[in-house]
């Protein structure tokens, strides 16, 4: 059954483009200036009709509608431990929320072998490992740096932030609470020993850069932060960002360029 969502789209472009994994990157300049060319791309239209995957990794309902909005004005989604769940800057996780399948994937961490950011969800976790081992056929060397983040460890950051820089400034470059893609769970920051395990946009270049966004769908992932979406993400290019979503929706979004935003019909 053809299922269709039409979802209307809010008001909203962003002054500032903002970055995902404020923990380890630093802001260039050549990404200040493509975000300011991506700043005067028109917003898509406000009207979407977007066509549902009809077989989802789990044949679940994937439902991206909500009603609720929080006392900042974002919506709360309703759907927080679905794979495919849509987290951003306009959509925020209920408060608290805990995935309770976390598990460590068995891929090469860089950092601290106790690190609860090597966590993923069981699903994400398994197609990661997946992946991982598939780059390492081809004479790869990926890892992993930095996955599961709870509301807590975002929160201490995000209010360092604003204690050291002011609110204002924090808003640039850190997610608040509740608003990180890591959070779910789903999400896994990558890079490599050439790149000195940071996450920059020079990833790209690399190899294992290059293989991650060719092939990282074909394992369920897509690059979530894609080069010339900020406008729509609400966040600059981020080539080491990989979010699981599952194959099929991956495999559909890598080839029509989208983002997980246009994909749901749920630009801002
Ligand atoms: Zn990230």
């Amino acid at each position: 059954m053809k299922k269709f969502v039409i979802t209307s789209g809010i008001f909203l472009i962003l002054s500032s483009f903002l970055i995902g994994c404020e923990e380890n990157i630093k802001a260039t300049e050549d990404m200040k200036k493509s975000m300011v060319e991506k700043q005067e791309k028109k917003i898509p239209e406000t009207l979407k009709l977007i066509k549902k995957d009809e077989n989802t990794e789990q044949n679940e309902e994937v439902e991206q509608e909500e009603t609720v909005v929080d006392s900042d004005g974002l919506t709360v989604v309703n759907n927080p431990s679905s794979l495919q769940v849509v987290v951003n800057k306009q959509r925020k996780l209920p408060d608290g929320y805990t995935p309770n399948d976390l598990v460590i994937p068995d891929v090469p961490f860089p950092f601290d072998p106790n690190d609860p950011k090597r966590q993923l969800r069981e699903e994400a976790a398994r197609a990661l490992e997946d992946l991982f081992e598939a780059s390492k056929q081809v004479g790869l060397d990926l890892h992993a740096v930095s996955g599961y983040r709870s509301y807590e460890r975002q929160k201490q950051i995000y209010e360092h932030n604003v204690a050291t820089r002011g609110q204002e400034e924090t808003d640039k470059f850190s997610a608040r609470p509740g608003t990180s893609e890591h959070q779910t769970g789903l999400a896994m920051d990558v890079s490599t020993a050439a790149e000195a395990f940071a996450l920059e946009q020079t990833f790209k270049q690399t190899p294992e850069g290059q293989w991650v966004a060719n092939n990282a769908h074909e394992y369920g992932f897509i690059i979530r932060y894609p080069e010339g979406k900020s406008a729509i993400t609400g966040y600059s290019y981020e080539p080491w960002h990989l979010r699981y979503v599952g194959k099929n929706i991956a495999s559909a979004i890598h080839e029509a360029e989208l983002t997980l935003e246009e994909y749901f019909g749920l630009v801002p």
